[in-house]
């Protein structure tokens, strides 16, 4: 009886409703730059009780689904029950103590209501949460009210329902037609269910308009991503080096295959890093001749529009470069300005600052440049 608790998630989204309009259903169309679906899977993931996230989906849909949100898809139904039914099956081989069965349309789902689903859990056969109705409620008939009902002790029934593992599956095949939810199967089958607190931003998605309202509601949350890039390049012959796009006069250049621009190579990986999208070499290879002397606002114009591709903006990009000389100070303002107007930033947003390393190692000795830099993302 004292066997650690493991919940796995079930999201349901098999359904074809098209009634949120758009060419494709709706768990697939883009919400804030990525699919329904993806938002979904990513409430339950950042989950710590979470250990498994299984995705129902149409049979049709499954190669894509898979690729979109990396977690293991399942072929469901034609019903919703057998779709719940498809994805209970499919965990039979590893049971979890309880699951958390929900719809792929709540994609804005809060962590306190997924949490306060599995704390229920401990001393419940299930658990849903429920949203008291606050509104007075009529009865309309052709357009006229013909009465009002009580709306005392009424709940609007959301979803993560988590159950029992064993009890739920067996409470669904013994479950004749189809039920409203899981909480109706497992009444049926006489589990005690739990109601814990709803909340108005566990929205599902069904209008057109609700699209707008999810996507005000994702754009709340928080999503930072940070990155942190490091370069070296080392010094031959030459009259000067090239810094953040600017030529400083220095009795010896940066070596390199392309202007060997150290600063502007180390932002530009910071990016690419905070995307987790590989670095520098990956997008533009060394071995391809046409890089030869490149200019390096080339790499760090690319990492950009990457960013706003994905669909974030930079906050703020914080580069060190590490050497005894050229001296940096009397350039940084001049960089700061040249580098913000390449990443269409704000100079307050740019911060370039220097170090030695106290005469120690390859800087020490001059025998190059170092850099490092961090950047900032945020979810645009
Ligand atoms: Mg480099």
């Amino acid at each position: 009886m004292s066997t650690t608790p493991s919940f796995a998630a079930l999201i349901v989204a098999a359904g074809r409703g098209r009634r949120a309009g758009g060419d494709i259903p709706k768990q697939w169309q883009t919400l804030a730059g990525q699919p329904v679906a993806a938002w979904t899977v990513a409430r339950f993931r950042a989950m710590p009780q979470i250990s498994r996230i299984l995705l129902v989906v149409h049979p049709d849909d499954a190669a894509y689904a898979e690729e979109i949100t990396g977690v293991t898809c399942v072929p469901g139904g034609a019903t919703r029950a057998a779709s719940v039914r498809a994805g209970l099956a499919a965990l039979a081989e590893d049971p979890p103590s309880h699951v958390l069965i929900h719809d792929v349309a709540r994609c804005t789902v809060p962590a306190e209501v997924i949490a306060a689903v599995c704390h229920a859990l401990e001393t419940h056969d299930g658990a849903a949460p429920g949203l008291e109705v606050s509104d007075a409620l009529w009865r309309v008939d052709a357009g006229a009210i013909s009465g009002t009902q009580d709306r005392g002790g009424l709940f609007r029934a959301q979803t993560p329902q988590g159950f029992d593992y064993a009890a739920i599956t067996a409470a669904h095949d013994a479950f004749p037609g189809e039920a409203a939810d899981d909480v109706e199967v497992a009444r049926a089958a006489g589990l005690d269910v739990a109601c814990v607190p709803g909340d108005e931003a566990n929205l599902k998605i069904t209008t057109p308009g609700d699209f707008a309202r999810a996507e005000a509601l994702l754009r709340t949350t928080m999503d930072i991503r940070l990155g942190n890039g490091f370069d070296v390049h080392r010094f031959g012959p030459g009259d000067h080096v090239t810094l953040c796009g600017l030529d400083i006069p220095h009795p010896r250049g940066l070596q390199g295959h392309s202007d060997a621009d150290v600063g502007l190579h180390t932002i530009t990986d910071a990016l690419y890093g905070a995307l987790a999208e590989g670095d520098i070499g990956q997008h533009f290879p060394p071995s391809d001749p046409q890089w030869k002397g490149a200019a390096s606002d080339i790499f760090l114009k690319h990492a950009v529009a990457l960013v706003a591709e994905r669909g974030y903006r930079i906050a703020n990009v914080d580069l060190t470069l590490i050497c005894e000389a050229p001296k940096i100070g009397p350039h940084a303002p001049a960089m700061r300005a040249h580098v913000a107007g390449l990443m269409g930033l704000d100079v307050a947003q740019v911060s370039i600052k220097a170090t030695t390393s106290e005469r120690l190692g390859f800087t020490g000795r001059e025998e190059g440049i170092a850099a490092l830099a961090t950047a900032a993302l945020v979810r645009a």
